[in-house]
């Protein structure tokens, strides 16, 4: 037990650098300073606590970010020193890891979590983007675990519970054998402290009686193992007493019955060693059919690698044996953290176990980059073990999980479908947002409802979850025809409204244009169309006004073309502006010479831009700079969020005209009854005339949010 930060350091000093080792220590020194006079319930200074969390992770030859993360875990939560402060001492990684702790920490007391421990588990995991905040944050439960008999009962119970439930199953995620067992033998004796103690017990007084056989099995497996020429540890294994206690439970098996077979485990040099020895075993003793599990070729999910096979003993009694090599059993034991472990310990041996755990992390996460050595890998593990899910709170807390990509509308449906059909907008984090807006896990969603409200046929393109889609389209098609043509009515104006047009303006000709062209029986039916969300109003607003969807954007006149020197380095090359990213001077651009288009530029960050360069085989990509004396009016998109759309336009259009900033055309995308995003083509001289736009724009009241598009 390491009890001073000097014992620590000297154990960082095996397999760290001085100037990390010195790291640790003035994360300690600042720990104790912020934490001053607080004390533990044991009367402890309370630096004994992160010392102790940074211990348990230095056994696991963790990085030293990650342990002066754990010296400073408690520091925002409970001292003076905030965020800021400690990127300034120790950098973004390190305030950012501590932060993540935080926040898990905060959710612990704001959730009373009983029955959404799964969803809790899976939320944090979503939330911790890297994943040592995970890895810090279970070494804190650890060591507190480790110290909850100075706590009163109902605090004890509640967290050996929170423990049982959350932690140790994120532990089992992650493959980390050895913490999970001991957060479960903790959690169980600390809730169940009587019948942990009853197993206790039995489980000592059948272990005399075993031993004579235990030893007996043991040397007739060594024997055979040295007669194959193999070298291998075998070890007598034991349940540990909540997965007893589990069985009992689950299977309703009794004591005797669970004990009743006897466990080894063999740990060789090779993945070959295990199957060579696997057939040796079952020469030995008759195996048990349809008991062998190849873990080795197919991991489980956690990354967990083994042989399991069962064999009949002598008097039939059921042996279980499990065959792996050292690497695979540090797997087991450690999981991710055995990565750490390896790097650090044998340069050589961690090729392999390397490969092996990059194999097994890409399965579990997302890395953020594609790295080269194992350092950067580690620098950059990211962790996003359910892609697919967001968990968002209700206004009560309790948390729901949705699919990727769900909107509030989807939200609403999942709470009950009067309060899908009967919703006109939402708060997002108490803020006013629009209900396309896609959610994000840990944000709290409160809907607002109104009576005699619709559902908007609109929404059938923003919600994720069928569930939403089948009520919608299940509310739709109820409509009788008169209403659903009167509905019709009402959207298609609403988005005529947003050209400035309205029926008046369009016209008897329009009208039987379009009516012609669809192939409709009449207008009342195109009606009826829009109303049932078979026909989006907009689109239909459009075709009934003659625009057409492409001209505006293709045949953009802008007077750069024909400036010259607007590039600097281009001289006498035709030169063309993507039209994916509409780079304007001041961005940092990039170009690539594409046949009959010339010089096309990008700006750097452009996504088309990063992928052709990254498919460059021909050398065609060129270093671009801007002319110093660059002039002319460049093209940009901006997307304008608004909460409502009338006489918004003609305020926005005022804006940017009073700016010099020319307007090339604008496009309304309807979202709900409530909001709708507009994007608007404008030419600007460059990103300082640009920006002062963006800032006049802002300020407008009915203005959320406005961003500059690069597609
Ligand atoms: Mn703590």
């Amino acid at each position: 037990m390491v009890t001073t930060i000097s014992d620590l350091t000297d154990k960082l000093d095996t397999y760290l650098d001085t100037e990390q080792v010195e790291t640790v220590r003035r994360a300690y020194y600042c720990a104790e300073q912020a934490h001053v006079g607080q004390t533990r319930r044991s009367g402890e200074p309370y630096v004994t606590h992160p010392l102790a969390v940074a211990n348990i992770l230095a056994d696991m030859h963790m990085d030293h970010q990650s342990l002066a993360a754990a010296m400073l875990h408690d520091v925002i939560e409970d001292t003076e020193v905030d965020k800021l402060a400690l990127s300034d001492q120790f950098g973004p990684t390190v305030a950012e890891l501590v932060d993540g702790v935080s926040k898990l920490t905060q959710f612990e007391f704001q959730t009373q979590a009983e029955k959404q421990a799964e969803n809790f588990q899976k939320m944090a995991m979503a939330m911790a983007r890297d994943l040592r905040v995970i890895l810090v944050k279970l070494a804190d439960r650890l060591h507190n675990m480790r110290t909850l008999d100075v706590l009163e009962v109902d605090k004890r119970r509640r967290i050996a519970k929170e423990t049982l439930e959350i932690y140790a199953p994120i532990a089992n995620r992650l493959g980390m054998n050895d913490i999970r067992i001991e957060f479960e033998d903790l959690g169980f004796s600390t809730l169940y402290p009587m019948r942990a103690r009853r197993i206790q017990a039995a489980v000592e007084s059948i272990r005399g009686n075993r031993k004579a056989l235990v030893a007996n099995v043991e040397k007739q497996i060594a024997e055979q193992l040295r007669k194959d020429g193999v070298t291998a540890r075998v070890i007598g294994r034991e349940k540990h007493l909540y997965s007893i206690y589990q069985k009992m439970r689950s299977k309703s098996r009794s004591f005797t019955e669970i004990m009743d077979v006897f466990a080894f485990r063999i740990i060789l040099n090779s993945p070959d060693d295990c199957y060579r020895t696997l057939g040796s075993i079952h020469s030995l003793y008759k195996p048990r059919p349809g008991h062998f599990k190849d873990y080795i070729a197919i991991p489980k999910a956690n990354g967990y690698q083994s042989l399991h096979t069962v064999l009949f003993g002598m008097h039939g009694v059921p042996i279980e044996i499990q065959i792996r090599t050292e690497e695979m059993e540090q797997m087991a034991n450690n999981g991710i953290a055995a990565h750490w472990l390896y790097k650090a310990n044998n340069q050589d041996a961690s090729v392999g176990s390397h490969v092996r755990a990059r194999q097994w992390v890409q399965g579990l996460l997302e890395l953020q980059q594609n790295a080269g050595n194992s350092l950067e890998f580690i620098e950059n593990v990211k962790i996003d073990l359910f892609p697919e899910e967001v968990y968002v709170f209700t206004p009560k807390g309790k948390i729901l999980e949705l699919p990727l990509g769900s909107t509030a509308v989807d939200f609403a449906y999942a709470v009950h479908t009067d309060i899908g059909n009967s919703c006109v907008g939402c708060r997002i984090n108490r803020r006013l947002a629009a209900l396309s807006q896609p959610l994000k896990s840990g944000e709290t969603i409160e809907i607002i409802t109104a009576p005699g409200a619709n559902p908007n046929p609109v929404w059938l393109d923003i919600v994720a979850t069928s569930r939403a889609r089948s009520q919608i389209r299940h509310y739709l098609k109820q409509l009788k025809t008169g209403e659903a043509v009167e509905l019709g009515q009402r959207l298609l104006n609403k988005a005529l409204t947003s050209f400035d047009q309205s029926f008046d303006d369009v016209g008897a000709k329009k009208i039987a244009a379009l009516v012609n062209k669809s192939g409709a029986q009449d207008f009342e039916q195109i009606l009826e169309e829009v109303g049932l969300g078979n026909r989006v109003a907009f689109l239909t607003a459009r075709q009934l006004l003659d625009i057409q969807e492409d001209a505006e954007v293709n045949d953009m006149a802008i007077g750069h073309r024909e400036k010259p020197l607007v590039i600097a380095g281009t001289e006498g090359m035709m030169i063309n502006f993507a039209k994916c990213c509409n780079p304007i001077p001041g961005d940092n651009i990039g170009g690539h010479i594409t046949a009959g288009r010339g010089v096309v530029v990008h700006t750097a960050d452009c996504r088309n831009y990063q992928e052709l360069q990254h498919n460059d085989k021909e050398g065609r990509g060129v270093v671009l700079g801007w002319h110093q004396d660059v002039e002319g009016e460049y093209r940009v998109e901006l997307k304008i969020e608004v909460e409502q759309q009338r006489g918004i336009i003609a305020s926005l259009a005022n804006k940017i005209s009073s700016l010099d900033g020319s307007i090339e055309s604008i496009k309304v995308e309807e979202r709900d009854a409530k909001s709708s995003s507009i994007h608007i083509f404008l030419a600007v001289n460059n990103r300082i005339h640009l920006a002062r736009v963006i800032r006049r724009i802002r300020v407008l009241k009915s203005v959320v949010k406005v961003e500059r598009v690069k597609r």
